[in-house]
């Protein structure tokens, strides 16, 4: 399986507009690595392409990366910065599956066009649904509404991703996948302090107990440090990698 990411940034991505930051402006000026939309990914496998989340930039990131085939969209949950793209399937060529939880599925106006083009479907904790050869267990996380993380699974290949998720301790089912996966995804906003969102101190301790398993975190805000500092700080930890847009790992 192929991942590909999409975007890399929070809620506001960088640079958050009407934000005069140092990083801010440096992304404004330089883009690069530092310049970061709003998250999803792309899961592909031979046939399969799989859109994880549909922030408002994912017709600007589909027309980039060419795409023009989407086997289905899956939502993790109802915060904007998550769906507020979903209006661009109103013209996609064909029909879509759209899968979520009724929380965020009853979160936007389904107009004509969207109720023409995508086919929505409720999803449930850990009841996984077959998109071509890839299997998708939803399961939920913690965060201030209803939300689920993925696991992604292809033969004995296997993507964990959190999506927002603040949990600090790991519950028995997520260590299982974790301790399975050659992937697993964060959102993390800052180095610690974190509550919706895992901080980064976090995502140390877990990488650390899991050596085999690379950790990749993702959902970087303009609050937390440069793209490059961020490396540097985080080298010593070689399982973990800090994506930037247009990033693209293979299991
Ligand atoms: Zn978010
Ligand atoms: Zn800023
Ligand atoms: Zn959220």
């Amino acid at each position: 399986m192929q991942i590909t990411f999409a975007g890399t940034g929070d809620g506001r991505g960088v640079p958050a507009v009407g934000c005069q930051c140092k990083l801010c402006d440096r992304a404004r000026g330089e883009g690069g690595k530092n310049h970061r939309r709003r998250v999803s990914v792309i899961i592909r496998n031979g046939a399969e392409t799989i859109l994880f989340d549909t922030p408002a930039s994912v017709g600007e990131m589909l027309n980039e990366k060419r795409i023009f085939e989407i086997s289905a969209i899956f939502l993790s949950h109802k915060h904007y910065d998550h769906i507020a793209g979903i209006t661009e399937f109103e013209y996609w060529s064909a029909k879509i599956p759209v899968y979520g939880n009724i929380s965020v599925l009853g979160n936007f106006e389904i107009t004509d066009r969207l109720y023409e083009q995508c086919k929505f479907h409720v999803l449930h904790d850990r009841e996984s649904v077959k998109v071509g050869r890839i299997k998708v267990t939803p399961f939920d996380v913690s965060h201030k509404i209803p939300t689920f993380g993925l696991i992604f699974r292809y033969e004995d290949k296997r993507i964990v991703h959190f999506s927002d998720s603040g949990n600090t301790k790991l519950t028995d089912y997520q260590k299982l996948q974790v301790k399975q996966a050659q992937l697993v995804i964060f959102h993390t906003v800052a180095w610690d302090g974190g509550t919706d969102h895992i901080d980064i101190i976090t995502v140390i301790k877990i990488a650390q107990r899991y050596p085999k398993t690379r950790f990749v975190i993702t959902h970087i805000g303009h609050n937390a440090s440069p793209h490059e500092e961020l490396v540097e700080k985080l080298s010593p930890y070689k399982n973990i990698t800090v994506a930037y847009d247009g990033m693209e790992v293979r299991i």
